[in-house]
């Protein structure tokens, strides 16, 4: 029988992106897989139904789901969504695992197999398939275009009849995938970037980007690669450093996340009182709660018309051509080497997908979300 792959629209408000595109159908199309779509649900990303050739599509979301064996979704399905599902269906998305425990629940109640996205190992060989870091790096352009559209000073310096003009200074905190990635965008934009994280192993990839590292003297070097939490003492020792460096920034981009913890709080109101008048904060961490204690997750704060505090939620899809494109990529790289002669069959050996697992034949596959009930925040 013919692996089907359904592509429904997102649902979640705001949701541009889409889990498939014409080059990555076209891909399944020649691995046997019988691909469908929802009609129209491309549209949001720019690709027209015109453009997905081979692909059949459905206007009815009920038949799309009921018939699907693996479903290729972006936000994590909605409970409504999960129960169009036939049960043993396999689900490929990002789940929110942290705070969609009934989610999990009832993917183990109807025997779903789903790999969560954010699950993919950060080793070297599941790079191709990584969405966070696809998405991340997304977040990180955009973010910098964004300040530099709020900016009221220009980025690059410029020599002109009129005068020169000084570079403007840009500070990118947390330099994770998303910071390293504005980093790299603000200096092509001709800024002067100073950068910052937790992680000592990050002052180098800073550094071979173009910016200047601020050494606070702490150093938070988590599991993983990913950064712990500051103990009090060292919050207050970073706070001291960074402070002057926030102080001189005409735009800063704030990217610091601890993986299923709220943001760390970075920039006190107090410390944007003392900003550049005209200077900018765009918090990418806002989905966390935000880095700047002045942020509203989704929206832009004047604090007293001198600082602009932009808190966007889900930037990546504010590029949703490429973001989609790169998404897209990450599940076709996860899935297809388990596809032969149109069917699926996943190796549950496979150190990736292991990890990815999120559920499977009715049980909790990923440890750190075995403690049912538990809700992190
Ligand atoms: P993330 O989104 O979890 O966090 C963003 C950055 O914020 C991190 O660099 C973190 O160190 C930093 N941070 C946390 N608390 C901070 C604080 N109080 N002050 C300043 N900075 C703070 O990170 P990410 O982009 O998902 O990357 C996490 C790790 O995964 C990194 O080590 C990265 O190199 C690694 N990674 C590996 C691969 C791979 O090998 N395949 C791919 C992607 C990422």
């Amino acid at each position: 029988m013919t692996l089907r792959l359904a592509v429904p629209n997102e649902i979640v408000p705001g949701e541009r992106r889409i889990a498939l595109d014409p080059v990555v159908a076209r891909k399944l199309i020649d691995l046997g897989v019988d691909v469908r779509m929802q009609k129209g649900a491309a549209a949001s990303a720019h690709f027209s139904d015109e453009q997905f050739d081979g692909v059949t599509l459905i206007e009815s979301v009920e038949e799309l789901y009921k018939d699907a064996d693996i479903i290729f979704k972006v936000q994590p399905p909605s409970m409504d969504e999960l129960n169009m599902m036939k049960d043993g269906s396999v689900i490929v998305s990002f789940m929110a695992p942290h705070k969609n425990q009934d989610l999990i629940q009832r993917m183990c109640e109807k025997k779903t197999t789903s790999l969560a996205m954010e699950l993919v190992p950060r080793i070297t060989r599941a790079q191709s398939m990584d969405a966070l870091s696809s998405q991340a790096s997304i977040a990180g352009y955009k973010g910098v275009i964004m300040g530099a559209d709020k900016a009221s000073v220009f980025f690059p310096m410029l020599t002109t009849a009129a005068g020169t003009i000084r570079p403007a200074k840009v500070l990118v905190i947390g330099a994770g995938v998303a910071g390293l990635q504005a980093i790299a965008t603000a200096r092509r934009l001709g800024a002067v970037v100073e950068a910052y994280d937790v992680r000592s192993a990050t002052k180098e990839q800073c550094e071979s980007l173009g910016a200047k590292f601020i050494d606070t003297g702490v150093s938070a070097d988590g599991e993983g690669g990913y950064a712990r939490e500051l103990t009090d003492e060292e919050k207050q020792q970073q706070q001291d450093v960074l402070d002057k460096h926030i102080a001189l920034s005409d735009v800063i981009i704030t990217t610091a996340a601890i993986p299923g913890r709220p943001s760390p709080r970075i920039i006190s109101a107090d410390v944007v009182a003392r900003m550049k008048v005209g200077s900018v904060i765009v918090d990418l961490a806002s989905e966390g709660g935000g880095n700047c204690e002045l942020t509203q997750p989704g929206e832009t704060v004047d604090f007293e018309g001198r600082v602009t505090i932009h808190g966007p939620l889900n930037v990546p899809s504010q590029v949703p051509i490429h973001a989609s494109e790169m998404y897209a990529k990450n599940l076709f790289n996860l899935v297809s080497p388990f596809i032969r002669e149109g069917e699926l069959a996943l190796d549950w050996d496979d150190e990736v997908i292991k990890n990815t697992a999120l559920t499977h034949e009715g049980e909790i596959k990923a440890e750190r979300y075995k403690n049912t009930g538990e809700q992190q925040s």
